[in-house]
């Protein structure tokens, strides 16, 4: 699946919300045969339409969309000169989808500020982290375009694409992350550069200032348009241990409707550009994740490469009209099932059954 890796400052709860999203059990518990990565911690993305569906269906059992969330990048100031651990640890995030970074905003003075600061510095330590993430781009893309440029005189093919790289330099020397600057992101593709990914902040909280939202209004001004995920770290690696009920009771001596786990995976949902279709039967009601503009193929293959390779047709019902009808066979004598082929594209929220010569 597609996933988000983490990063911040020293100290600021990345490890505590890691150890968080890992040990929650989505996956053990409803995805029994998935093979559980120690450094993947999995979400759930919360979907109300699945309880329907399995009421419908009269499934057994409700699998939700999931996100993945992988490895953590530990960054200090100056680490894309070597301080700390440096670009090596950047490597393991070279690869995710999104990038979630993790800022400081609790007070706890048992806690040593990175910095040498004496209180949280939201804006300085996000300042921080763009600066480093566009410094290891730039030495990125220093380190691949003396080479690229050789070869675009000799190809004329490869012009575009130097031209380009020297466009997100140029940006990056400026300041601009690739991806606020809304670049074409086809020719950068190869240099997983860290600024080309979407990102997403999470705001790690005193638990008594969840509900501040004036804070949160300034927070979110901060890192505007993206999005922000608020959140007491502690209190998420408490709520994991806890019955369902339990957690419940939590969440509300809090005054929160849900944890910060179910936020940050159905921002990072969002983020990713991603959507759902579902599928429904006495066994399960799923939810399956597939992109944005995906065809119908595309959608099956998500649960079978056979089913892509064999695809033949499927039968959609929007949920809308599913829920309407109360039955697929009342949606069928309604004409509200329609047969779609391989042209399809796939809206959120398609209720689909396909057929496929295997
Ligand atoms: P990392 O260096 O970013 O991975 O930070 P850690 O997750 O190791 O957290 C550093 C320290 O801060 C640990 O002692 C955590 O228990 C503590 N900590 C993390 N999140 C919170 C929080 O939300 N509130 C408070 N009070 N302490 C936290």
């Amino acid at each position: 699946g597609l996933q988000i890796g983490i990063v911040g400052l020293p100290n600021v709860g990345k490890s505590t919300l890691f150890n968080a999203l890992t040990k929650n059990d989505v996956l053990a518990a409803n995805y029994p045969f998935a093979t559980i990565e120690p450094n993947v911690g999995v979400v759930g993305v919360p979907d109300p339409r699945l309880g329907k569906l399995a009421e419908i269906f009269h499934s057994e059992r409700v699998l939700p969309a999931t996100v993945d969330f992988l490895d953590i990048a530990g960054i200090v100031r100056g680490a894309s000169e070597g301080q700390g651990l440096g670009n090596k640890f950047l490597a393991n995030i070279r690869e995710a989808d999104a990038i979630c970074q993790v800022i400081r905003v609790f007070t706890d003075p048992d806690v040593v500020f990175a910095d040498d600061k004496g209180a949280p510095d939201p804006k300085s330590d996000i300042e921080t982290i763009n600066t480093e993430l566009i410094l290891a781009d730039l030495q990125t893309i220093e380190k691949a375009l003396p080479r690229l440029q050789k070869e675009a005189r000799m190809a004329k093919d490869k012009q575009e694409k130097v031209a380009a790289i020297e466009q997100a330099q140029q940006l990056l020397e400026g300041g601009t992350t690739v991806f606020a600057a809304g670049l074409d992101l086809a020719p950068l593709r190869d240099l997983h550069l860290l600024t080309a990914k979407p990102f997403i902040y999470v705001f790690n909280l005193d638990a008594d200032e969840l509900s501040n939202d004036e804070l949160r209004a300034e927070l979110s001004a901060l890192i505007a348009p993206a999005e922000a995920v608020f959140l007491d770290a502690k209190i998420e690696s408490e709520l994991i241990e806890l019955a369902e009920d339990e957690a419940l009771e939590l969440l509300q001596s809090i005054g929160q409707p849900e944890s910060g786990l179910t936020q940050l995976a159905r921002v990072g949902f969002d983020t990713l550009g991603l959507q759902t279709y579902l599928t429904a039967g006495p066994k399960e009601a799923r939810a399956w994740t597939i992109r944005k503009g995906a065809t119908a193929p595309e959608a099956a293959g998500v649960i079978h490469t056979d089913f892509q390779r064999g695809f033949i047709k499927a039968e959609i019902v929007s949920y809308a009209d599913l829920v309407a009808c109360g039955s697929v066979a009342e949606a069928r004598s309604r004409g509200k099932a329609r047969i779609e082929g391989k042209e399809y594209v796939m809206a959120d929220g398609d209720v689909v059954e396909f057929r496929f010569n295997v």
